[in-house]
């Protein structure tokens, strides 16, 4: 089924490339992030090992693949990328670490979601860069251990609090990233216009810039979209895009003033008129709205709890008046508030 979130698709194709930030200087806001990995970047060039192993975690597309990449720029080092779900057996693991350069970084996507075993495998990686593979089978069945070359393991995580402490704890760097401040993000369009010649007026790009839920995915990804019905409109490369432009594709696209898609208004919706306003979990709501639970998590319900429209209990999710307001909705929750 077509995803009926936008967002959700990664655009990964030369435009976006063109607008990666490759190098921290260029990487925008996330000040403390920035800083302190100088510093470790730095001090790795100086002892001339690699960099420590480093864990980041935080929503989708706040820059965690980008940092990853500007840690290998940074320090002339291969880049590689693989993500968890796609790492079925230890021996598939085992695989790309044996294929390891000296001082290379790997990044792995969702760790979260590597399994058991090949979770095991990576401690010893990480720890004296030793694996154990299997050689064989049945009765004649061995194992070798072999030596890595000193690299750094980058791991990404959506969701930090579901790493096992043994993962966890032989990340000797951490960082967690944080929603952008809006000025950042305006920074981040900004830069984007220039680099694809976009002509716009303030105005609109704080339009975008509301809309972008704090995140530089989205940022990117409405700027395009806006970018596509003003020249259809327009059919004109060199006509500025002013707020009308962007409201009115807006308008189509049914994102409303705060950044709300058409998913999480139904979201909102259906805690406030099935369930009261909560609380509520979100396994009956991925079943009313037929969208999948993790996409829930991840993606959509973090974003609404920033912004104060959906508050975690321990009951369960609970609509907050202001979700009420925003909605045009009478009423609101009973009790709590
Ligand atoms: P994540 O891995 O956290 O899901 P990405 O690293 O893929 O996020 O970033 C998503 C998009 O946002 C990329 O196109 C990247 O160019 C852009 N981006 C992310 N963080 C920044 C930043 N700090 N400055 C500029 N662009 C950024």
């Amino acid at each position: 089924a077509p995803p009926i979130e936008p967002h959700l698709n990664l655009e990964k194709d030369d435009r976006e490339l063109q607008v990666r930030p490759a190098r921290l200087t260029d990487f925008v806001g996330q000040r403390d992030i920035a800083e302190n990995l100088s510093a470790y970047l730095k001090a790795a060039l100086v002892r001339r090992e690699p960099l420590d192993h480093v864990l980041l975690s935080g929503p989708p597309g706040l820059g965690k693949t980008t940092l990853a990449r500007i840690i290998a720029n940074e320090a002339g080092a291969r880049f590689s990328q693989i993500t968890a779900p796609n790492i079925k057996r230890p021996g598939d693991l085992a695989k790309i670490l044996s294929a390891l350069g000296e001082n290379d970084v790997l990044f792995i996507d969702e760790i979260h979601r590597l399994p058991a075993p090949a979770e095991e495998l990576l401690y010893g990686a990480m720890e004296d860069r030793t694996i154990d593979i299997a050689v064989g089978d049945g009765t004649l069945a061995n194992s070798v251990q072999i030596t890595l070359p000193p690299f750094t393991l980058v791991g990404a995580t959506t969701r930090p609090g579901d790493l096992t402490a043994p993962l966890r704890d032989r990340f000797g760097i951490r960082f967690h990233l944080e929603f952008y401040q809006d000025e950042d993000i305006i920074t981040i369009l900004s830069r984007a216009a220039d680099i694809w010649k976009i002509s716009m007026t303030a105005e609109s790009r704080a339009s975008v810039s509301r809309r972008a839920r704090s995140t530089p995915r989205i940022a990117l990804h409405l700027l395009r979209r806006v970018w596509d019905y003003a020249l259809a409109e327009s059919g004109d490369l060199s006509h500025e895009i002013d707020r009308g432009a962007a409201e009115f594709a807006f308008g189509k696209m049914q994102i409303d003033a705060e950044g709300m898609t058409r998913l999480d208004r139904q979201l909102m919706l259906s805690i406030a008129n099935h369930y009261q306003g909560g609380p509520v979990g979100l396994k009956p709501l991925s079943a009313i709205l037929a969208e999948d639970l993790t996409t829930l998590e991840d993606y959509v319900e973090p974003y609404l709890v920033r912004r104060g429209f959906i508050r975690r209990t321990p009951r369960g999710r609970m609509l907050t008046p202001e979700a009420y307001k925003h909605l045009g909705l009478s009423g609101g929750p009973q009790g709590l508030f």
